[in-house]
């Protein structure tokens, strides 16, 4: 499998995690999920393990990967089970904004502690009354001395029950046009003023809870304002969402990794009219197209990666890589249901699971159809006539 350009000390990283999937997760997942448990279990050996604090500079107690380490790790832990590689998704964009956005005095407060796990945070962007057109949110912070108050609510938080920080993107600037101009990205705690319902029933995605937010008179300081400078989130949740947005490609290409290599022992051990069922023309061409997909997702993903990491602006890449990786894995899980035959659409096989937990790659994060606007305006300004 194509590597990227990773150092020694990450490979080993990916090797770690990779073993922990093996040996811990797998042996235990269909229980956690069936029953739509917390992993408390495996949330705390990965806190031990440092995959909070990927992001995070080392000064602050974290490991400081580079993103294409931090897409493999998440490709590896989503071969396990997505949910966990969702469980550092919103978490690791904080710490890349808090990263490169936020004071020293935020840095000091919040790293040291989303490093190692004891602090995990969470992006509130969504609302219920849309995901996509983020422009119309409602959600407001309004100036009151040194104090915002924040009125609003967003759905859809992903960990949310279990985050003690939240990166709230709200108005700040109501008069503002266009709507972005008037936007920050606010570091707020749960409090008074801030209630976390209880989980919203899904289809995937199982363990890990998404919530809805309502913030009632919810009041912060100034210094909760990332980088204490307002107006500037809009900014600075694109460029997060740009590693987010990898994030979920890697989840998407650990789902896929999964479902093939289910597919590919499935199709050696099952026979049928006298022989494995590989050798069936339809089912190794299914094979073959699954893993030329896959790794067609992994080369765009590491690909989108590396533009990060060499500071260039990655939003259409991310867009391709989240796409085309998304939309793979749901094929890929599909597939390899035909390839099980009535297995595949049994409890006892976890590519049912597959199959329900690809579609959120699809539409988190942006849906697949922002992706392709956000894809055809970058081809479109890149190549000007
Ligand atoms: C399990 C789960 C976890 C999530 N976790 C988080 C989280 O942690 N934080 C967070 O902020 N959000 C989270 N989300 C929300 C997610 O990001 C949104 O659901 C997503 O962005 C889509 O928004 P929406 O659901 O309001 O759909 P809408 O915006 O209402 O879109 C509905 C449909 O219209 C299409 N559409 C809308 N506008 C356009 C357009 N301009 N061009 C083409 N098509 C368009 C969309 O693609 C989609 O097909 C989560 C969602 C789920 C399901």
């Amino acid at each position: 499998m194509p590597a990227g350009t990773l150092t020694a000390d990450e490979q080993q990283m990916v090797e770690l995690v990779s073993e922990f999937v093996d040996q811990r997760v797998r042996t235990r997942v269909r229980d956690y999920e069936q029953d739509d448990i917390y992993p408390e279990e495996f949330i705390e050996e990965m806190k031990r393990l440092g995959f909070f604090g990927l992001l995070a500079p080392a000064e602050y107690g974290g490991v400081d990967v580079s993103t294409a380490c931090f897409a493999r790790v998440t490709e590896e832990l989503a071969r396990g089970w997505m949910s966990l590689a969702g469980a550092i998704g919103g978490h690791s964009v904080i710490s890349y904004l808090i990263k490169t956005f936020g004071t020293d005095a935020q840095k000091q407060k919040y790293l040291p502690g989303m490093a190692d796990g004891s602090i995990r945070a969470t992006m509130a962007l969504t609302e219920p009354g849309g995901g996509s057109d983020l422009q119309a949110m409602r959600t407001t912070a309004t100036a009151d001395g040194d104090e915002w108050i924040i009125n609003g609510s967003k759905t859809w938080i992903s960990n949310a029950a279990h985050s003690g920080l939240f990166g709230l993107l709200c108005i700040t600037d109501r008069d503002a046009t266009p709507a972005h101009r008037g936007m920050s990205v606010i570091l707020t705690e749960p409090g008074d003023g801030l209630v976390v319902s209880k989980k919203l029933p899904k289809l995937g995605y199982r363990g890990v809870e998404a919530c809805e937010l309502v913030f009632d008179g919810r009041r912060v300081g100034n210094d909760a304002i990332l980088g204490e400078v307002p107006n500037k989130g809009w900014a600075h949740m694109m460029r997060g969402l740009e590693v987010g947005r990898i994030q979920v490609a890697a989840r998407a290409l650990g789902v896929g990794q999964a479902a093939l290599d289910d597919a590919v022992r499935y199709a050696q051990q099952r026979e049928s009219f006298g022989k494995p069922i590989w050798k069936h023309q339809s089912v190794g061409n299914l094979l073959a197209d699954m893993a030329t997909k896959q790794r067609a997702a992994r080369l765009l993903t590491l690909d989108a990666a590396e533009k990060l990491d060499a500071g260039e602006r990655a939003d259409m890449e991310a867009g391709m890589a989240k796409l085309f990786a998304s939309e793979t894995a749901m094929q890929i899980a599909l597939d390899a249901i035909r390839v099980h035959g009535g297995y595949g659409y049994s409890k006892e096989y976890d590519v049912e699971r597959y199959f329900r937990d690809a579609p959120l790659m699809i539409v988190g994060e942006g849906t697949n159809e922002i992706q392709r606007n956000v894809i055809a305006a970058q081809l479109i300004a890149r190549n000007p006539i």
